[in-house]
Order: structure tokens, then C-alpha cells, then sequence
């Protein structure tokens, strides 16, 4: 009998032993390539030699400095390279353990923002219905997976929640993109009317939604006008780029290729690579400067903020990837992934969309493609592609749940920033056997 709850729950799961390059080992022997990075994670993939070597000499010179008596080299470096490539204006970095907690800080900034700056009245909350912020009660409050939220409800702070910007299944007939991502903006305009906009605090979103859906990007546009809004009523833009950041759709920070700059930034997964559980916060300069005018500090912490460790693994990885060009290979073997699923799940007929930006893609499965019927979601068929899948030696990162009362099938594919074409395609081969294995079970 095991004592740790996870393997208790979840009795049949493989024991990992040894991870190298884009392929983890279990107890058996046998191999599985990891095309989902864990959870959108494993940017490096596993044992780079880097990475280890750094976090060795780490811990050879200290593991653990509390922040309340000191700041570190290493945090220091982190910081500044997450500000020297991020968009202007995100000038100052809180380094956490993890993207619930970097969500977290990014509300709570929002708010002591506003009781600093005289207007206390600000408290609301606005997120979409279609996203995932992590599980501790603030961030899960901002989600609106009502799977994850439901028994918890009485816990959690109001948050209002508005259309996630979703064309697959939004737009409409003779719309085109860029009108149909207006239309879905302006969802916040009216939810920060209903509200009255002096009241509202902040806005917060995935600029790629991942976690729920499977690697929706926004609209062209959408954001520009989500900003516009924000500024209009004095709405503070947070921007969770805890999965879909550092790199993942081909750009350091998502937010670069939608041209906007948010006040805050969420991110975690990626900049560690997890090789240490890390996240951060970057605020920008008005932020800081309300908090600097006024009270002098950040009303908030935790115990392992800013570890050296964690730290550490923060630097090497972002070194690395710099250093390799990884994000010119997120962007060719993004746009070859892209093709390649198209190509060989395309004709599907339970395909009914492949989406995503860089090596961050989704693909979301039908009963009936010309409807876009979603299959019954008591037959859980994420789940079942999951499972064919680790069979074949992959491991695809499934999603269902109900969204806007409907019900879909998604899988997200984020493999390591380091695969090549030959593995993209032994991917694509592998998720469309487990696919077709999974449909016959049921069909
Ligand atoms: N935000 C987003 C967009 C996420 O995808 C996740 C995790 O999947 C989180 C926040 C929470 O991060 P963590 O699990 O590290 O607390």
C-alpha cells in the first residue's frame, strides 16, 4: 500500500525513474516522449547537462537564503534578465514558487495598487469563462473552469466572468476574425459598465488559453482592444502567461505578438523548465511607484520566495535558450508540427479544429464535424486518448469540461523547445494512432 495520496488515487499510474532529452523512463523500462512538457513545463526537456551543472554549483555555494535577511546574486540575475527581454514598461520582478502563487500576487498587487493610489472602492474581478489560473483560492476564484471551481464556491472571493475569446466555436457566419474578436472585447466594456468602472480592479486573462482548452490564441486585435478598454475606465490589464510564456509560442512572452503591454505578468512553467518549481510576477513601473510613494513594500510573501535554487534553474534555462536560438526552433518546429497535423489528422472526420501558436498547439475532437457537436462528456475521450497514448509511449495533455454549457475534447501538445522533425512526426504518428485507437472504443 502507498502512502503518497497522488499514487493512492490514482493506483495505475507508471513510476518515473530517469528523464534525457525529450523522453522520460518509468520503472519498466519503458519510454515515453513527453509532447505535453508535463504540463506545458519541460521547455529544455530532461537532464540538460546545463542546467544540472549550474544547479549543482548552486548548491555546492548556498540552497537557501530567506528574503527577509537577504537578496542573492542569482535571484538578482533572474530578475534582470526576465526585465532586459520583457516589453517595456514591466520594469520590477517577484519571484515565487509556482504560477498559482504568481496569479495570486498579481491580484494582490492590483489591489494594494488601488488602496495605495486612493481608491479603495476598486475590487472586482473580470476573467473568462474559459480559463485556468491555477488552484490556490484567489487564483481559482479569477478561473472559470466550473469543474474545478464548483464544490469550492462558497470559498471563493466574487469574480465576474465574461465570453473567452474563442472563435472556433464563436464566431459567427460571415464574421470576419478580426470583428469577431471586437465583438468578443467589448464583452468587457459592458461587464465594466454593469459593474461601474469605478469599482472594477483588474481584468485578468491567458493571452493563449491552454489549461482549459487547448491552445486558443486571440483573435487579431482582440487584445489591442482589450487594452484600450482597460485604460479607458483605469482597469489594471493582468496578463497569466504561466503556460503559454517564456518561449512556448515562439516569443519570450506571449503578449509580444499581440502588441500589448499588460501592468502585470504571471509566469512560471517554462522559466524553470522544471528543473526547480518556480514563478514570477512583473509589475510595472506604476505599480512599483505606488507602492515605493506609498507604503514602501509589497504587502505579501512566502517562505521560498525568490530561492536561490529555484533561482538558479531560472537563469540556466533562459541562458540556454538564448544562447541555442531555441526560440527560432519553437517557430520552425511549430509551424512544422502545425502541418504536420494537419496533414496527417486533417481528414479526421472527429478533428474539428487545429490551433495554437509555436510549439503550443490544440486539438480539439467532434462527434460531427459539420456541427461541431461535441462527443457525450460522460465518455471522457481526453481521457481515453491519454491513455492510448501513454500506451504508444506518448504523453499528450488532455482536457474536457464544459464551457459556455458545452461540453468539448481537447488536447494540448507542447513539447520541448529541443525536438527535431523526425520527432514532431514520430508525435503526430503516435497522437493519431492513440486518436483512432481511443474513437474505436467508443464508436
Ligand atoms: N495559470 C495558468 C494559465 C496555468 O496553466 C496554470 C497551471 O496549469 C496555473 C496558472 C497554475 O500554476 P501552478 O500549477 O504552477 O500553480
Amino acid at each position: 500500500m502507498t502512502h503518497l495520496l497522488h499514487r493512492s488515487i490514482h493506483a495505475t499510474l507508471p513510476v518515473a525513474v530517469s528523464g534525457a532529452g525529450i523522453e522520460i523512463t518509468d520503472q519498466t523500462g519503458k519510454r515515453y516522449i513527453d509532447a505535453s512538457g508535463g504540463a506545458a513545463v519541460s521547455c529544455l526537456g530532461h537532464g540538460h547537462p546545463d542546467v544540472l551543472a549550474a544547479l549543482h554549483e548552486q548548491l555546492d555555494r548556498m540552497a537557501y537564503a530567506h528574503t527577509g535577511f537577504f537578496t542573492t546574486e542569482v535571484a538578482e540575475r533572474l530578475a534582470d534578465m526576465l526585465v532586459e527581454a520583457a516589453p517595456e514598461g514591466l520594469d520590477h520582478v517577484y519571484l515565487v514558487s509556482g504560477g498559482s502563487e504568481a496569479v495570486e500576487a498579481a491580484l494582490k498587487m492590483a489591489r494594494q495598487y488601488f488602496v495605495e493610489t486612493g481608491q479603495p472602492q476598486r475590487r472586482h474581478v473580470i476573467a473568462r469563462r474559459q480559463s485556468y489560473h491555477g488552484n490556490t483560492l484567489g487564483a481559482l476564484a479569477a478561473g472559470g473552469n466550473e469543474w474545478r471551481r464548483t464544490q469550492f464556491s462558497p470559498l471563493l472571493i466574487e469574480t465576474h466572468h465574461i465570453a473567452p475569446c474563442y472563435a472556433y466555436r464563436e464566431q459567427k457566419d460571415g464574421e470576419s476574425l478580426e470583428d469577431y474578436g471586437l465583438r468578443a472585447a467589448q464583452e468587457l466594456e459592458d461587464k465594466i459598465l454593469e459593474l461601474g468602472a469605478e469599482e472594477v480592479m483588474a481584468f485578468v486573462a491567458e493571452p493563449v488559453v491552454g489549461a482549459t482548452a487547448g491552445a486558443i490564441p486571440p483573435a487579431p486585435g482582440y487584445f489591442r482592444r482589450i487594452r484600450e478598454i482597460c485604460d479607458k475606465y483605469g482597469v489594471l490589464l493582468i496578463l497569466d502567461e504561466v503556460m503559454c510564456g517564456m518561449g512556448r509560442t515562439g516569443s519570450l512572452y506571449a503578449c509580444e505578438q499581440d502588441d500589448i503591454v499588460p501592468d502585470l505578468l504571471s509566469i512560471a512553467k517554462g522559466l524553470g523548465g522544471g528543473y526547480q518549481p518556480i514563478g514570477a510576477t512583473l509589475l510595472s513601473r506604476r505599480i512599483f511607484e505606488a507602492f515605493a510613494n506609498g507604503t514602501g513594500f509589497f504587502q505579501h510573501g512566502h517562505t521560498y520566495m525568490g530561492h536561490p535554487m529555484a533561482a538558479a534553474a531560472g537563469v540556466a534555462v533562459q541562458t540556454v535558450i538564448r544562447r541555442d536560438h531555441l526560440l527560432d526552433n519553437v517557430r520552425a518546429m511549430g509551424n512544422f508540427l502545425s502541418a504536420q497535423l494537419h496533414e496527417q489528422l486533417g481528414q479526421n472526420p472527429h478533428v474539428g479544429d487545429i490551433r495554437g501558436r509555436g510549439l503550443f498547439m490544440g486539438v480539439e475532437l467532434v462527434r460531427d464535424r459539420e456541427t461541431k457537436e461535441p462527443f457525450d462528456p460522460a465518455l471522457k475521450l481526453h481521457a481515453r486518448i491519454k491513455r492510448e497514448a501513454m500506451e504508444r509511449g506518448l504523453m499528450v495533455y488532455p482536457m474536457g469540461g464544459t464551457i459556455n454549457g458545452r461540453s468539448g475534447d481537447h488536447i494540448l501538445l507542447a513539447p520541448p523547445f529541443i525536438v527535431t522533425e523526425k520527432d514532431v512526426e514520430t508525435i503526430v504518428n503516435r497522437l493519431g494512432q492513440a486518436i483512432g485507437a481511443a474513437l474505436s472504443t467508443i464508436s
